[in-house]
């Protein structure tokens, strides 16, 4: 076993995949030309619309799907000629819920941590199971658990051979908000001991409140990949609308200094970076240049409005 630390958790080099489909649907370009590093110890988030590439991606790495072409490095180990080293580094929880019925939280853990090759002594069943917070749902029936239980037993199979990093495809679908807490706490956790984190959502919220970097992927194609704290940068925007009570034919002098546009006569918007201008500031000037203010409104740009226009734009094609 290589205990040398990588820089990267997982690496993706030119990865493409096409799914190659049948009669009735045509070819899928799924992924196109994705290249992707996840640092040791991030909280990544891959970020992106129903039908991006996401799980597709994931499901790569976890050894479900086949590349097309191109390469990925999990903990330094290529998924091709060292699966079984990169497989053991790194515990995956699927999208879908698929749980075995006829199987105890226990049991099913055991048996997965039976399959990952962990001997009896080092497993952590019990310790598990109490982590994702099933520990009084030990010996119950699979099928009688919630979608939330259900979503965490997951969380808690991909964890049994302590891998050093964690895949989470869409956890929170389904999961109540109190337990989505709970997960997240946990999952901070861990993180905070030194697991990697790669989560996909298409929640931005959630991307935006856990993840240290996030890289936005739309039709297959990574088209962002930064810190959070960069991301939120560009978003030092905002735009006051100020509403006046009489009519103005131009821009009174007093407020040239501004990035202000007179919309219509009777509507002035003034575009400012919130960390170097404040909006009293802004409203006196108005008023200093006689003009009574009858409403104002502000719009804040968000790390919403980014995601939306970077994945607005139709498919570029070539699918
Ligand atoms: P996401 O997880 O971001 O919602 P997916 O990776 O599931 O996206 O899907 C990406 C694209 O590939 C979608 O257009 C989807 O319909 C298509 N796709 C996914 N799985 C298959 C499959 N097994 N066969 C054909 N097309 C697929
Ligand atoms: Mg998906």
């Amino acid at each position: 076993m290589n205990n040398s630390q990588p820089v990267n958790a997982i690496e993706v080099e030119g990865l493409n995949k096409t799914y190659r489909g049948n009669r009735r649907i045509g070819p899928k370009r799924a992924l196109k030309d994705v290249s992707l590093n996840i640092p040791r110890g991030s909280f990544f988030g891959l970020l992106g619309p129903n039908g991006a590439g996401k799980s597709t991606l994931i499901n790569i790495l976890a050894g479900l799907v086949v590349k097309t072409s191109g390469d990925a490095q999990i903990w330094g180990y290529d998924i091709e000629t060292d699966m079984r080293e990169a497989r053991r580094s790194i515990g995956i929880v699927p999208q879908e819920l698929n749980i075995d019925p006829f199987f105890t939280p226990y049991e099913l853990l055991d048996l997965y941590a039976g399959l990952y090759g962990v001997a009896k002594k080092d497993r952590r069943t019990d310790d598990i199971l109490k982590a994702v917070g099933l520990g009084d749902k030990r010996n119950a029936y699979a099928r009688s658990l919630s979608g939330g239980m259900r979503r965490r037993l997951l969380v808690g199979k991909a964890l049994v051979h302590a891998p050093r990093i964690l895949v989470l495809d869409e956890p929170t679908a389904g999961v109540d908000v109190e337990l989505r807490r709970q997960l997240w706490d946990y999952v901070r956790e861990l993180n905070a001991n030194g697991t990697t984190i790669l989560l996909t959502t298409h929640y931005l919220q959630e991307a935006e409140e856990l993840c240290d970097q996030i890289a936005i992927i739309n039709h297959g194609r990574v088209i962002k990949n930064a810190s959070t704290k960069e991301l939120m940068k560009h978003l030092d925007s905002k735009e006051m609308i100020i509403q006046v009570d009489r009519d103005l034919d131009s821009l009174p002098t007093e407020l040239e200094d501004y990035n202000v546009d007179l919309r219509n006569p009777r509507e002035l918007v003034f575009s400012y970076a919130p960390s170097t201008t404040n909006s009293g500031e802004i409203l006196s000037s108005v008023q200093n240049a006689g003009i009574n203010i009858v409403d104002v409104a502000t719009h804040e740009a968000e790390l919403e409005d980014v995601f939306l226009s970077l994945t607005s734009g139709p498919d570029t094609g070539d699918d």
